[in-house]
């Protein structure tokens, strides 16, 4: 063991002196004593030592007399402590704040705060909201959907250190249209009619190198399942053609079916209307695809707009307190109540037992998928109203706990299965602490085996080696 890891070391500690120019840390830093816990195999390693140069890390192993650390190398001493490969959430919005004047197609609130000036105010925070995410230890995030202006937030999450790393999809490729959310020409969801029109706005999204395609199937009266198949079938063939992935947004099974027969890689949703059949399960394991349950945001539109908000801790502690505040509905003037708003706060009951219904289904589906073996990766659908950008991760973690998923299986598909979602080259250097993986991790100060809450017990978290300390 001790030999493979120090020929591993050497053969890693050249490949560091090749690429120093980009590294963002200097020295070797190690890790010694804590409990290493790495999902994807299920491993538990007591006493480890884990050493990290630069931005990756180079070798792990278990502590001995004469195992490194070596003279001069920076020492983290972990004794007591749980040490994890850092959160992927893998679904998020950063065109979309969470607070209460985020979604105007869906509470219009705009005599209150444009959406110009709501989307100027996401633009003028990103910094905050980036580092929120590294506050609760998520080193990753997948963007499944936003206007143009994903990209530049791609490449400004990815040139700045405070940050997850972040994939991002482009425009929702969709059945209906969402005006009131687009400015300067840039929406965030595109209506398309025809395949041709389907191919070429893949065609354009293509140019920008895209992590995903997303199709936004929205089924309704006028909107059935079949009528808008030819162009998720157009969309997702020219994607393969072009070697990208392509996301849907589906929740009637019927749709997701369709997705997935279509040759749908990743489903950002639940089944919401209907319990999956063992056709379904059966189909999602032959095409390999993932499944991200994104069961928070089920809950937090209508929470929100009844009042009842359900707050995490973490969330009340690490969220942004501008958007928390934006949230509180009884302090919206009278005049200015949205009608679904004023619905929803007539009869909090109706909304609180609407949820429940569309969680019994969506925590019974969960199950069966997670015990056939797909591919579970978890996601929260954070900057829509009420889901909280870092913190919401820990909520979808307690309601996949309801589900019935294990604390090994959760923290599985917050890491090793979210990583398959990022795919390239980053994709495989994510989701595990094992050498040549970027030094992305965090470190707990009790054991989330035990109870999955303790996923926010954070001592610390580092992120291409550089460690934040959780205080700071
Ligand atoms: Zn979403």
């Amino acid at each position: 063991m001790k030999t493979r890891a120090a020929s591993l070391f050497a053969t890693l500690a050249i490949a560091f002196v090749a690429d120093s120019a980009h590294a963002t840390a200097s020295g070797t830093t190690v890790i010694t004593n804590g409990t290493l816990i790495n999902p994807g195999t299920g491993k538990v390693t007591e006493n480890a030592v884990i050493t990290i140069q630069g931005d990756h890390i180079s070798a792990v192993g278990q502590t001995s007399a004469t195992d490194i650390p070596k003279k001069g190398d920076r020492v983290i001493d972990a004794r007591g402590k749980f040490i994890l490969p850092g959160y992927i959430d893998t679904h998020v919005h950063f065109f979309q704040s969470g607070d209460i004047y985020t979604r105007p197609d869906a509470v219009d609130l705009t005599s209150i705060r444009s959406y110009k000036d709501e989307h100027a105010w996401i633009d003028r925070n990103k910094l905050d909201t980036l580092a929120r995410y590294i506050r609760c230890g998520i080193t990753s995030v997948v963007d499944v959907g936003g206007p143009m202006w994903n990209f530049a937030m791609r490449k400004f999450a990815n040139s700045t250190e405070k940050a997850p790393r972040v994939a991002a999809a482009g425009p929702l490729i969709s059945s209906v249209s969402r005006p009131q959310l687009e400015l300067n020409g840039d929406p965030p969801i595109v209506k398309i009619e025809t395949p041709e029109q389907g191919v070429q706005l893949v065609q354009k999204l293509a140019k920008e190198k895209p992590d995903y395609v997303k199709i936004w199937y929205i089924v309704n009266a006028e909107n059935p399942v079949e009528k808008f198949r030819p162009i998720v079938h157009a969309v997702i063939a020219e994607s393969h053609r072009l070697k990208l992935r392509v996301a849907v947004h589906a929740t009637e099974l019927e749709a997701a079916r369709t997705s997935v027969e279509e040759g749908a890689d990743l489903l950002v949703h639940s089944v919401t209307d209907k319990l999956v059949d063992d056709a379904f399960v059966k189909l999602l394991k032959e095409h390999g695809t993932i499944l991200t349950p994104t069961l928070v945001v089920f809950e937090r539109y209508g929470r929100t707009f009844a009042n009842k908000l359900n707050l995490t801790p973490e969330e009340k502690a690490w969220g942004n307190p501008e958007v928390i505040a934006s949230l509180d509905v009884t302090k919206i003037p009278a005049d200015k109540i949205p009608e679904r708003i004023k619905t929803a706060l007539a009869n909090p009951d109706a909304v609180l037992d609407r949820i429940q219904k569309t969680y019994d289904i969506a925590l019974k589906n969960l199950k069966t998928l997670q015990d056939a073996g797909i591919t579970i990766a978890a996601g929260t659908d954070a900057g829509n109203i009420g889901t909280i950008h870092g913190p919401a991760l820990f909520r979808e973690f307690q309601l996949m706990k309801e589900a019935g998923l294990t604390p090994m299986q959760i923290l599985q598909s917050t890491t090793a299965n979210a990583a398959k979602t990022f795919g390239g080259e980053t994709g495989a250097k994510i989701g595990a602490i094992e050498p040549g993986k970027f030094a992305d991790l965090v470190i707990l100060k009790s054991n989330p085996l035990d109870d999955i809450a303790r996923t926010s017990d954070i001592e610390a978290v580092m992120k291409n080696g550089i460690l934040y300390p959780a205080e700071k």
